[in-house]
């Protein structure tokens, strides 16, 4: 019998990885019924989808990841077979080593085999992320597809839609009289953009920027889907995307919450560009504002919704300075 990790071990020092990386010997024996999706920060952002089987992890790495519905299938290359010790791997690989970039452990549980030829593979994943029936098959060499084949676990959700344009502000001269409705926050006087991202790619929406911005974004949100609302800009000598609201997150519309909340579940998201907002004192932000050499900021109605391509009285640009 061939050795099955012999390409595994190929590709890898035991001295530079952090990965286990088993002697040549007889394969242990599982009940092949264990899988694991690790998320994988290499130069690409993937999942990798691995189902134990004959002793080895037999590996896919998605590009995507996992489909959660019947309507997307997504891309599968299959993956040089994995010791069974990578089931609870997680760390980081060194930059230059194969793989390098970290790894996460997304999901771990157990499936059943329902059909495994070299061309097809059914199985129903039990996981604590993902769950259900999935088929693998093959289009052609190491590229496979993978197919949800149950409806999707939560049926309400959505991609995030790709032709909202954003809110916009009326110009103002003065402050809103009753300050404690509402919030400020500075105007960068950037380029306005949505970003759309789906399974760690983003696209963004009415005006393009550096990839790299996208990359980032995707990088930092990993499989949840978001519309993120916010401007190109320059900040520090170096172009950014600044995030200031969220529309529709984890496959659900945002557009009829608060702006307060939008901003609570923007804030929980741990991204790093995301902007401040300052309730209640007008005033000082507009100083604040003039002090870093900026034009405006935003008063914003803290119960407002957002009305995409709306240019609504809820938002008012002023100018900053006293
Ligand atoms: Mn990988």
């Amino acid at each position: 019998m061939s050795d099955r990790l012999a390409e595994y071990r190929r590709r890898r020092s035991a001295e530079r990885t952090p990965e286990p990386v088993p002697r040549d010997g007889p394969l242990p024996a599982g009940r092949d019924d264990t899988f694991v999706v690790q998320e994988h920060h290499a130069t690409s952002l993937h999942w990798d989808l691995r189902l134990e089987r004959n002793g080895v992890l037999v590996s896919w790495a998605v590009p995507k990841g996992l489909p959660p519905s019947p309507k997307t299938n997504h891309l599968a290359v299959h993956t040089e077979d994995h010791p069974l010790d990578y089931a609870s791997f997680e760390g980081d690989i060194p930059a230059g080593e194969y793989g390098g970039g970290r790894v996460i452990l997304w999901d771990r549980g157990t499936y059943e085999t329902e059909k495994w030829t070299d061309r097809e593979v059914k199985f129903v994943l039990h996981g604590t992320r993902v769950s259900g029936r999935y088929v693998l098959f093959q289009t052609g060499g190491k590229n496979w597809m993978i197919h949800r084949m149950d409806p999707p676990a939560d049926p309400s959700a959505a991609p995030p839609p790709d032709d909202w344009a954003p809110m916009l502000p009326e110009r103002r001269e003065r402050l809103p009289r009753d300050a404690s409705r509402w919030a400020f926050e500075f105007a960068y006087g950037g380029r306005r953009a949505l970003a759309r991202v789906e399974g760690g790619r983003t696209r963004f929406l009415g005006a393009s920027g550096p990839s790299r911005l996208g990359t980032v974004l995707g990088e930092a949100l990993g499989a949840r889907p978001a519309l993120l609302d916010g401007e190109f800009a320059e900040v520090d000598g170096r172009a950014a995307y600044l995030v200031f609201d969220v529309l529709h997150l984890d496959g659900h519309p945002l557009l009829d919450a608060p702006y307060e909340e939008r901003r609570d579940r923007l804030d929980g998201l741990g991204l790093a560009s995301v902007t401040p907002w300052f309730p209640g004192d007008g005033a000082a932000v507009r100083d604040a504002a003039a002090r870093q050499g900026l034009a405006s900021i935003v008063a914003k109605r803290l119960d407002s919704r957002y009305r995409p391509g709306a240019t609504s009285p809820d938002w008012r640009l002023l100018p900053a300075g006293n």
